[in-house]
């Protein structure tokens, strides 16, 4: 029996400011900080490590790039192979950009206008529609001539946490499996080809029964659409953020579900694609913000580390709770002390409560680690500040691939008194 779907590699705790050679403290002087600091070795790494997992089957990766739409990352993805996942047409314009091709991009967004679809039909991308509203629309304007992938939602409790579970009874993706009537009938009204379908049950899903009976449900509802190239299983994969976060065996669950996978094509009567779309398991470890220390603050109850970033610049721990380790990359031999690390924005925007660091003093850099994912994506101007520089570091270089802000990114939208 399947356990848990974390799924992870080793978490990279140790102090170490070289990065396939090159040097963060280098960065951090020649682009200063804030700056977020991407390592193309680690995304293959793990992209790599899930396709091979599922050894045997025809499996696609779909980077699901809201997770860090740099067009560099996108870039680096569509050379080791992946497709895309895009939820917005803005994120299907990054895509084309980078250099994917139209069919190589699943757009599947949520609770858009049919206008906002109609121009990812004429970008020629896949369309994942998710609501029976829209898919009447899109039945009426195109009938048989685009082919769609349709959203389910099994209804599978995906995590213990509301704010990332999307698959449950009161959530507003996909179309429910209960409504699989009035969706045929709106299928075979308009004559709509159906070519995949999908499932996405959230971002963080602890066991992997769970999943596969998110799975069996797809299954089953294949047995109404005679045409299906492809079976969507979204994303799921966890990353261990945390020293001590539960690892699993990704190959082991890969090849549980490989083999079911196979069992059912040969029942369904044709061997289909299986595809994935995993965001923060691609870039998430990859990825690490580099901060500098602006101030040390002794208080009665802790030593707080104020650095030049914040919420603004990776909400995860203020929006999610989310831990990320936090690492004095330019005094590793100092003795451990603990601190509180904290943001200079005006809103209790902590990083990390008492953490062990090795000694922090002013001008330190701190590394945060497991940032590529959700990190600068996720980012504001939030106290007219600017975001931060990103930076590639591939064979050994490092390149910068976006400038950080200037005021006039501040003030270029706003009209002239
Ligand atoms: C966000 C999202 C993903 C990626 O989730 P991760 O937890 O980052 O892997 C995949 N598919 C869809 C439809 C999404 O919205």
């Amino acid at each position: 029996m399947l356990k848990s779907i974390y799924i992870c590699s080793p978490m990279k705790n140790e102090v170490s400011e070289i990065v396939d050679g090159v040097s963060l403290l280098d960065i951090a002087e020649q682009v200063e900080c804030p700056v977020y600091v991407y390592n193309q070795k680690d995304i293959a790494k793990n992209y790599h490590k899930l396709l091979k997992a599922f050894d045997g089957i025809k499996v696609r990766l779909n980077y699901a790039c809201k997770a860090c739409t740099n067009i560099h990352v996108m870039s680096e993805l569509k050379k080791l192979g992946s497709g895309l996942d895009a939820v917005s047409i803005q994120e299907v314009w990054l895509a084309l950009k980078a250099g994917f091709e139209p069919q190589d991009i699943l757009y599947t967004p949520n609770c858009v206008s049919i206008e906002e679809i109609d121009l990812a039909v004429k970008e020629g991308v896949r369309i994942n529609i998710d609501n029976l509203s829209i898919l009447e629309q899109f039945g009426n304007r195109y009938g048989n001539t685009v082919n769609v992938c349709v959203r389910l939602n099994p209804h599978i409790m995906a995590g213990g946490n509301s704010h990332i579970s999307v698959g449950h009874i009161d959530s507003k993706f996909g179309i429910s499996i209960y409504q699989m009537r009035h969706l045929l009938r709106i299928v075979e009204n308009y004559n709509i080809n159906v070519d995949g379908l999908h499932m996405h049950t959230g971002s963080d899903i602890l066991d992997a029964e769970v999943f596969l009976r998110g799975a069996e449900l797809l299954f089953e509802a294949a047995e109404n659409f005679k045409d299906l190239t492809f079976m969507d299983f979204g994303s799921g994969f966890k990353v261990a953020y945390k020293p001590g976060d539960i690892e699993i065996d990704i190959e082991a669950i890969g090849k549980k579900i490989s083999k079911r996978f196979v069992s059912f094509c040969k029942s369904y009567g044709r061997e289909l694609e299986l595809w994935f779309e995993p965001g923060k398991y691609l870039v998430s470890e990859a990825g690490q913000l580099l901060v500098k220390t602006n101030v040390i603050k002794q208080t009665t109850s802790t030593v707080f580390v104020g650095v030049d970033s914040g919420q603004n610049h990776l909400l995860r721990p203020k929006m999610y709770d989310a831990y990320h380790h936090i690492v004095n990359i330019s005094n590793p031999k100092g003795e451990k002390r603990i601190y509180s690390i904290v943001g200079y924005i005006c809103e209790n925007d902590t990083f990390g409560w008492d953490r062990q660091l090795n000694e922090v003093r002013e001008g330190d850099i701190l590394s945060i680690r497991n940032a590529g994912a959700y990190g600068f994506s996720m980012s504001s101007n939030y106290n007219s500040r600017y975001r931060p520089a990103e930076v590639l570091i591939k064979d050994g270089k490092f390149k910068l691939i976006r400038k950080r802000e200037t005021f006039d990114d501040l003030i270029k939208n706003q009209i002239d008194l």
